[in-house]
């Protein structure tokens, strides 16, 4: 792993593409362990499909 000029760029939880800060992208906040963890998923899209992977 190596650390790049992303920080304000993450990558999408779902497809690993970079999540551009335009109004399509979206943030889960979760807390796991009384931490809290924000995914981001560059669409809707992708927010369904990794809630639905996620879910059995
Ligand atoms: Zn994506």
């Amino acid at each position: 792993m190596t650390e790049s000029a992303t920080e304000d760029a993450p990558d999408c939880r779902q497809c690993g593409e970079p999540v551009e800060s335009t109004s399509e992208h979206r943030v889960v906040t979760t807390v796991e362990a009384g931490t809290t963890v924000y995914d981001y998923f560059c669409s809707d899209d992708c927010l369904e499909r990794w809630t639905t992977s996620i879910d059995p």
